[in-house]
């Protein structure tokens, strides 16, 4: 709320429907099941005795946990149906673990597109060039 009191809105209705949304903002499922959208990193290990989930942090952790799978994965982007034939190794019992098929809501989409689009991942002297934005363009339905 202080970061949106220091912004320029236009129109300047704008900030008071920020602080508004921000002040009453509940719960709000964070997985969705659906195909498309982000694919939550979050592998179940597959031996219901053990049953351990395991969150992914990283692409290099994600090369490194996998036991299978990585070769088709490789060169793609963290969707399905790529991700969903890596299997990794529980890191509790040792058994194989799966993703769990949910999808990140759409509004985690839109939270990383200032990351994603410029390259936070794979280029950061480009994204410290373009981070953080001086303008941000939105719109009401
Ligand atoms: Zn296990």
């Amino acid at each position: 709320m202080e970061v949106t009191k220091q912004i320029t809105w236009i129109p300047s209705y704008g900030k008071e429907l920020e602080l508004d949304w921000l002040k009453n903002m509940h719960d709000w499922m964070i997985s969705k099941k659906r195909y498309w959208g982000l694919a939550l990193p979050i592998w179940i290990c597959q031996d219901k005795n053990c049953a351990h989930f395991e969150v992914i942090g990283s692409k290099e952790e994600f090369k490194e946990k996998a036991i299978s799978g990585w070769q088709d994965f490789d060169g793609h982007s963290p969707h399905r149906p790529w991700i969903d034939n890596v299997l990794i190794k529980c890191p509790k019992c040792g058994g194989q673990a799966k993703r769990i098929p949910d999808v990140g809501n759409p509004w985690l989409d839109a939270g990383i597109v200032p990351y994603s689009t410029i390259k936070y991942n794979s280029d950061q002297e480009y994204f410290k060039q373009w981070f953080p934005a001086d303008l941000v363009l939105e719109c009401f339905p």
